[in-house]
C-alpha cells in the first residue's frame, strides 16, 4: 500500500457477483457514484456468464449451445460498462475462465464439473480472501444467502463473499462492514405503478411485476438507500454496455425474458455485519469520512 502515514484512509468499496451485468443491474450507479468521489471500487465477477440467454438475434451464435463464446464476448461486454462507470479494478474469481455459469436452478449445466455450483467452497473463497488482502475494502457487498432469487451462481457468489470475509479476516484484515442487496417493497411497487402509468409502447413482450425483482423486502430491513442519480447516464451506458443480456429502453429495460422492468438510480442496501455505520445514505462510516469535502455549502 502507498498511503501516506496520517492522511485519512482512502475509502475502499469491494462487490462480488455472479456474472457480468449483475454489477450494473444492482449496484450501478453505487459503483460510479463512489469511483467520482475517489473509493477504490473493486469489483470480483465469478464467472464469465456463459450460459446467459442471448437477446439480440445477430448475437445469437455466441450462446452455450451454439458456438459457446458467450463468455468471452461477455469479458468485453464487462469491460465496456466498467468504462462507463468510472471503475477501473476489475477481477474475475480466480482469473477469467475458472469457474463457468451454472444456469438455472435444476438444469443439467448444475453438473458440469468446472462450474461455480460445483466449485470447492474453501478453494474459491481463496481466491476472494486473496483479492480482500490485497485491496484492504472497508465495506463488502453481495446478495443475500438466496442469491437475491435464487440462481446457484448467485446463491455460490453469496457464500464465496461471506467464507472470503472470514478467511481474510484470520489471515489478517477483517472488513468494517458487509452489505446484502435489497430493494424496498414500496420502491418496487412504485416503480412498477410509474412503468404502468407510463402507458406507452414498450418495445417488450410485457411488463414485470415486483415479484421479478430479485432481493425485494419488507422496508424497514433497507439499512442504506446511496443515492446515485447524479450517475444514472453513467448506469444506463453500462447497461447499454450490456447488449447480449439487456435491452434499454429511456428509464426501463428488459432482460431475456422481454418483461420491461423501471430502472432504479437509488440502490439499497441492507447490513448483516459490522457496525451500524450511523448513516442512511453511505456504506461507508465516519471512520472513512472522504479526505475532501465533495463541494458546496458545509453544514
Ligand atoms: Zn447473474
Amino acid at each position: 500500500m502507498t498511503e501516506v502515514p496520517g492522511s485519512p484512509p482512502a475509502r475502499r468499496l469491494l462487490l462480488v457477483h455472479a456474472h457480468p451485468d449483475d454489477e450494473t443491474i444492482n449496484n450501478g450507479a453505487t459503483m460510479a457514484k463512489y469511483a467520482a468521489e475517489g473509493a477504490h471500487v473493486t469489483l470480483v465477477t465469478c464467472t464469465l456468464g456463459e450460459e446467459g440467454e442471448v437477446i439480440p438475434p445477430e448475437l445469437a451464435h455466441l450462446a452455450a449451445d451454439r458456438d459457446d463464446t458467450l463468455g468471452e464476448h461477455r469479458i468485453g461486454e464487462l469491460a465496456a460498462a466498467m468504462a462507463a462507470l468510472g471503475v477501473t479494478d476489475h477481477r474475475f474469481l480466480g482469473g477469467a475462465g475458472r469457474y463457468r455459469d451454472s444456469g438455472m436452478m435444476g438444469v443439467a449445466q448444475n453438473d458440469h464439473p468446472a462450474c461455480l455450483w460445483r466449485a470447492d467452497p474453501d478453494e474459491a473463497a481463496g481466491h476472494l480472501a486473496d483479492v480482500i488482502l490485497e485491496v484492504r475494502p472497508q465495506v463488502l457487498v453481495t446478495y443475500d444467502d438466496n442469491g437475491g432469487y435464487g440462481h446457484p451462481d448467485h446463491i455460490q457468489a453469496h457464500r464465496v463473499a461471506m467464507r472470503g470475509y472470514e478467511i481474510a479476516a484470520r489471515r489478517g484484515h477483517r472488513i468494517d462492514r458487509v452489505y446484502e442487496i435489497c430493494t424496498p417493497r414500496s420502491v418496487v411497487q412504485a416503480g412498477f405503478d410509474k412503468l404502468a402509468a407510463e402507458g406507452r409502447d414498450f418495445p417488450f413482450e410485457g411488463i414485470a411485476t415486483p415479484d421479478d425483482v430479485p432481493g425485494v423486502v419488507d422496508d424497514e430491513l433497507v439499512t442504506v438507500a446511496v443515492d446515485g442519480a447524479a450517475h444514472a447516464d453513467r448506469k444506463t451506458a453500462a447497461m447499454r454496455a450490456h447488449a447480449s443480456q439487456i435491452a434499454v429502453d429511456g428509464p426501463f429495460f428488459a432482460l431475456s425474458n422481454d418483461l420491461g422492468q423501471p430502472f432504479f438510480a437509488v440502490e439499497y442496501y441492507r447490513q448483516v455485519h459490522g457496525a451500524p455505520s450511523g448513516r442512511a445514505d453511505d456504506l461507508f462510516g465516519p471512520e472513512q469520512e472522504p479526505a475532501v469535502p465533495s463541494g458546496g455549502e458545509q453544514r
